[in-house]
């Protein structure tokens, strides 16, 4: 499977953009809104050819967007599982594909610049998760990973 952190930021670069509802649109994945148990706040399913991203309605606007990104992790990564059995399903290797999907959450979500002292004045986890609307678990991951 190719590097998830290079994968981002091809997607970045081809869509020009890092709003992950944006990317769906442009790959002709629906996002649809819908009441859901509270814990549930997102899930992923493919249908033969279509893809759908199911959101929790009663969500923050941005973790909303986190939720997409998620998602839009499956989609791309674990197309032919469907993410609300992996959940249940012990046979899987949930832990890693959830994983996977939020690297893709954060790789996408934060930019680079973000970590770019001289551009932010940034010095802590904190600040850029409290700038960027990102869990700081996620800012941590990508710290980890990609820089
Ligand atoms: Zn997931």
């Amino acid at each position: 499977m190719k590097c998830i952190v290079d994968y981002v930021e091809e997607i970045k670069k081809k869509h020009n953009s890092n709003n992950p509802f944006e990317i769906c649109k442009l790959l002709d994945i629906d996002v649809i809104y819908i009441n859901l148990p509270k814990k549930v706040k997102g899930f992923y399913v493919k249908f033969f050819d279509s893809q759908f991203i199911y959101i929790n309605c009663d969500i923050e606007e941005q973790e909303k967007k986190y939720v997409c990104a998620h998602e839009l992790g499956h989609a791309l990564f674990h197309a032919e599982i469907n993410s609300i059995f992996i959940k249940d399903k012990t046979l899987v290797n949930s832990a890693k594909l959830e994983n996977e999907a939020d690297l893709f959450a954060a790789c996408l979500l934060l930019n680079d610049d973000m970590f770019d002292y001289e551009k932010t004045g940034f010095t802590t986890i904190d600040q850029i998760a409290l700038f960027s609307g990102v869990e700081k678990r996620l800012v941590q991951m990508k710290i980890d990973r990609a820089m």
